[in-house]
């Protein structure tokens, strides 16, 4: 028996697309890294490339997205992509960017898994690290209406249960809760297709603000006061919530190794998520770094995890 070991992808991959907040057409490459070196995003258009490891620290802003920054450099909307790194268990990765967002593509983590799994993911020489929750560890905002929550617990694996509180006729008819284990479920069939979602609403404050100005019908699910826009609908009866735990497996991989926890969470957001990481990375006694000598020793799901587009 193996040790169970850390990920790549064999070959370079790229993507065009536009960014949802910025509207900035951005080229995306996906290049395979050595063992240890984690995921590395790198602003390539600047003088002198910038690297940004992601870690809890790095994420400087969490309004309407997960932003790195470095010096006065930074990438929006990191967590779609990270979702699918997370999902497909990629250790080591550089996403090379041409502008200041990651694409936004169809809104949804599924055309990254593509992607990497079109560059063809491989096994590296190097035993897979990962970061065992060893305490409880909460994070909550607000009270009454206004109550969020999200916490990590210890597990033997990794899953999240994520609740929403919307109350709108196309989200109350939906489910609002779900939960995703990685050992028994299928990202990519389960959740990897759920797409961000917003209001009509809001798009006239946002794009006053400067943001959403690359949002559509093509890369968002769209509501006006009742009722869906699209004219598919939805993807999943149970999309919105879905989305949510694809945002958070984005975030919360952004501390750096595949968590062994389980993650659950009441109205969460980026900004949560990220307080969350800091908290857990602050409280040194709820954590440690664990491998595995041997495959069978893993949680089920990381020793063979499900590859199947
Ligand atoms: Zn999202």
């Amino acid at each position: 028996m193996a040790m169970l070991q850390q990920r790549t992808i064999k070959t370079l991959t790229h993507a065009v697309g536009v960014g949802l907040h910025s509207g900035q057409r951005v080229e995306l490459t996906l290049r395979p890294a050595q063992p240890d070196t984690g995921i590395v995003f790198r602003r390539v258009d600047l003088p002198e490339p910038v690297d940004m490891p992601v870690s809890a620290g790095a994420v400087v802003d969490t309004r309407m997205a997960s932003t790195l920054g470095s010096g006065d450099a930074r990438i929006h909307t990191v967590e779609h992509v990270m979702s699918a790194c997370a999902g497909l268990g990629l250790d080591n990765l550089y996403i090379d960017v041409t502008a200041e967002e990651i694409p936004i593509l169809d809104g949804s983590s599924a055309s990254f898994v593509f992607l990497l799994q079109s560059a063809g993911i491989v096994l590296q020489n190097a035993p897979k690290r990962f970061l065992k929750v060893l305490k409880p560890v909460e994070v909550r905002q607000g009270e009454g209406d206004n109550l969020k929550w999200a916490r990590l617990d210890p597990y033997h694996g990794f899953k999240l249960r994520f609740e929403i509180d919307f109350s709108h006729p196309a989200v109350d008819s939906t489910g609002q809760v779900y939960e995703f284990d990685l050992g028994s479920g299928n990202y990519t069939r389960d959740i990897a297709r759920a797409r961000t979602f917003g209001f009509t609403k809001d798009v006239e404050m946002l794009r006053a603000n400067g943001l959403a100005l690359g949002g559509g019908l093509d890369n968002a699910i769209v509501m006006d006061d009742y009722k869906v826009l699209n004219s598919d609908g939805l993807r999943y009866d149970d999309e919105f919530v879905k989305h949510k735990i694809l945002d958070a497996m984005g975030d919360l991989y952004i501390v750096g190794h595949p968590l062994l926890a389980a993650y659950s969470a009441f109205r969460s957001g980026h900004g949560l998520n990220n307080l969350l990481l800091r908290a857990l990375m602050e409280q040194q006694d709820a954590w440690e770094l664990v491998t595995f000598e041997h495959e069978r020793q893993a949680p089920q799901g990381f020793a063979q995890p499900s590859l199947a587009w």
